[in-house]
């Protein structure tokens, strides 16, 4: 399918989940805009890069997603915004009566606050072009709980139900939200919570990843930044014109548990 003159708008995607989103966004001829906190030459190169690889418009704007007036004005500095996709998160392991404030506060502000801002600054310019596309990358913790992951849980299952409240006030428009739950995929986010999670359980990388990551993701194998675009893609497509206010799963079964 094209997404040709489309413009996607992925916040935090200069690394995994949001990276691979934007490329297979790029690879369907939409244009792109990356994001994250940093300013570096290489987040522009990388910008650059996915641009001559795929022959569209793409430009990478920093916007400190923790931070409300940075989310709204990167729906303003892209100008368009047909595919709005909420990806920027963060992650802390520690049981509740450890778990530091500040770190509490970060998880819900870029996790869950963020994609209120983006979405509120997003739908009236999705509403001037006549079609709109929001989608939040939730996880299997929009939906379930493990132990340790209190801000991160809670953020998922806000931004599921913040999804479900943007599909009924959009119901009757050319626009849809959605939630895509991710199962378990290799990217930075979960390699750095193997150390913390390898001294909670006393185990082993291997143990860790076979007995604790992957001991819920029945397919016992990580998804991939592909499979997420892929995902991302179908629901811009007019096969998915009727889906609206739901979770996609891509989870390798863990939710079928
Ligand atoms: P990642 O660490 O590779 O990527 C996170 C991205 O968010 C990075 O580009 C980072 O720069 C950006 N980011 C972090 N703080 C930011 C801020 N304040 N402002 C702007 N950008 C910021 O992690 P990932 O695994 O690719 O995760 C992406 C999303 O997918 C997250 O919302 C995560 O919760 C979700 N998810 C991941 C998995 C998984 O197994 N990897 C599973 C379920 C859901």
């Amino acid at each position: 399918m094209s997404l040709k003159g489309k413009t996607a708008v992925v916040t935090g995607s200069n690394s995994g989940i949001g990276l691979g989103i934007a490329i297979e966004m790029a690879k369907a001829g939409a244009d792109i805009v990356i994001n994250s906190f940093t300013d570096r030459d290489e987040d522009h190169a990388l910008a650059e890069k996915i641009a001559k690889d795929h022959q569209i418009t793409a430009r990478y704007i920093q916007a400190d997603m923790s931070k409300a007036s940075d989310c709204r004005a990167l729906i303003e500095k892209a100008g368009q915004c047909d595919i709005l996709i909420n990806n920027a998160g963060i992650q802390h392991v520690a049981p509740i009566d450890e778990f530091p404030v500040e770190t509490w506060d970060a998880i819900i502000a870029i996790n869950m606050n963020s994609a209120f801002h983006t979405t509120a600054a997003a739908l009236p310019v999705m509403r001037a072009a006549g079609w709109g596309r929001v989608i939040n990358i939730a996880s299997a913790h929009g939906l379930t709980a493990s132990p340790y992951k209190s801000a991160y849980v809670a953020a998922k299952h806000g931004v599921v139900g913040m999804t479900k409240v943007v599909a009924l006030e959009t119901a009757q428009e050319p626009i849809t939200a959605n939630a895509i739950c991710p199962g378990y995929v290799l990217t930075p986010l979960v390699e750095a919570q193997i150390p913390d999670t390898m001294k909670e359980y006393d185990m082993t990388r291997e143990e860790v990843v076979k007995n604790v990551m992957l001991t819920r993701q029945p397919s016992k194998e990580f998804a991939t930044v592909e499979q997420m675009g892929g995902t991302a893609v179908f629901l811009c497509s007019d096969a998915a014109a009727q889906i609206t206010g739901t979770t996609i799963s891509v989870d390798g079964g863990w939710t079928a548990l």
